[in-house]
């Protein structure tokens, strides 16, 4: 039986590759629902290739275009709770969670509620929101992580007992300014921070990848996902991005995943988990392939680490604050108000200025987001 998918983010960075891997196997799934932030054209394209029986759009000011767009027998659902409905939708199997932000976080918890399997690629849930997302977890839904990271490391667990892992090796490419002095680093503009080299990605993750704060919330979020503690958490600079991320046992051993880098490939285990089918990564050959390096990364020039791991020990209120405050300062960056460095900067004074809450509930997480962002800006005087 084919399995039945709802593609969350569907005309962003994973969700159009989750529709390559769909294309790739017709035999294997199904699209069932689609839905987008506000890309209706976008999702017009998709619905005439896919025929889903329902298609979301958050922000609802095109339906009628929609309407007259899409065959009858859709099902069209606007409004901000669009993903978090169709999350919930009984006639389907798997929800592919692409949506970016926090906004990720609530189709995450319907999905898990209604006892779903979830490919998550969506972060800021899991490091927001991991205090709900334990609870939702108790109705049977289970998440399968679709981050090449996570994905590894799901992967790699696979090969020891819970008990006998030391620690968890995560990977990052360094970011195309890895080498660069602070002096360089103070005049990256933003231009020249897009030109990310290994991995396809969107705006806002590809800056991060170069601050390395992608990498700080994945640290986050690997010790919310796997129930290890920041100490047990290492970062790993290869610039190759072959090996996407290790776990070390007690014992010496360090398992490995490693692949061409294309993101199908964590999007299609999620999908098809435990089982394995073809794609199109293609095979990796060892002796064509340039050397692969690792270096311990540089925390001066790329704070973003420290402050990811103080947030973590802290918890609560700081892993939300660390994200809100990076995404407001990662929008300065674009509108070029602040330079790349300032970035961590904000994220720094956020993190020290914050409420401290439980965050426990969705009404604090909402509030701590709203409350870093607000001091990014008051930091950066804009
Ligand atoms: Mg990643």
């Amino acid at each position: 039986m084919k399995k039945r998918l709802a593609v969350l983010g569907s005309t962003g960075s994973i969700g159009r590759q989750t529709l390559d891997v769909v294309r790739m196997h017709p035999d294997q799934f199904e699209v069932v629902a689609l839905s987008v932030g506000c890309d209706a054209d976008g999702l017009i394209a998709q619905a005439k290739q896919f025929s889903p029986r329902y298609v979301g759009i958050s922000k609802g000011k095109n339906v009628s275009f929609l309407k007259e767009a899409l065959d009858s027998n859709t099902q069209i659902i606007a409004g901000e709770d669009a993903p978090s409905q169709l999350a919930m939708l009984e006639d389907i199997d798997v929800v592919v969670n692409g949506v970016s932000g926090i906004a990720g976080m609530r189709p995450l918890i319907s999905a898990l509620k209604t006892g779903k399997s979830v490919a998550l690629a969506n972060k800021e849930s899991i490091v927001c929101g991991h205090h709900i997302v334990e609870e939702a977890k108790k109705y049977g839904g289970r998440i399968l992580p679709v981050d090449s990271e996570q994905s590894a490391i799901f992967q790699c667990l696979a090969m020891g007992r819970e008990q006998d892992v030391d620690k968890l090796l995560l990977t990052a490419s360094g970011g195309p300014f890895r080498l660069y002095s602070m002096e360089a680093l103070s005049k990256v503009t933003p231009a020249e921070a897009l030109k990310h080299p290994t991995w396809n990605m969107g705006k806002k993750i590809t800056i991060d990848s170069a601050t390395l704060f992608n990498k700080g919330l994945e640290v986050m979020e690997a010790s919310y996902l796997f129930d290890v503690s920041g100490e047990r958490i290492e970062v790993v600079i290869h610039p190759q991005s072959i090996v996407h991320s290790m776990v070390a046992f007690r014992d010496g051993t360090v398992a490995a995943q490693m692949s061409l880098p294309d993101m199908r490939l964590a999007i299609q285990y999620a999908l098809t988990y435990p089982e394995r089918i073809e794609s199109p990564a293609g095979c990796l050959d060892f002796t064509a392939h340039p050397p692969l390096e690792f270096f311990a990364p540089d925390r001066k020039k790329f704070p973003a680490l420290s402050l990811a791991y103080s947030a973590l020990e802290e918890g609560h209120s700081l892993p939300v604050a660390y994200n809100g405050a990076d995404e407001a300062a990662v929008e300065l960056f674009f509108e070029g108000k602040i330079g790349f460095l300032q970035i961590a900067d904000c994220v720094e004074y956020a993190m020290a200025h914050i409420d401290r809450l439980p965050c426990t509930t969705e009404e604090e997480i909402f509030h701590v987001d709203a409350e870093a962002r607000r001091l990014v800006l008051e930091h950066s005087g804009k």
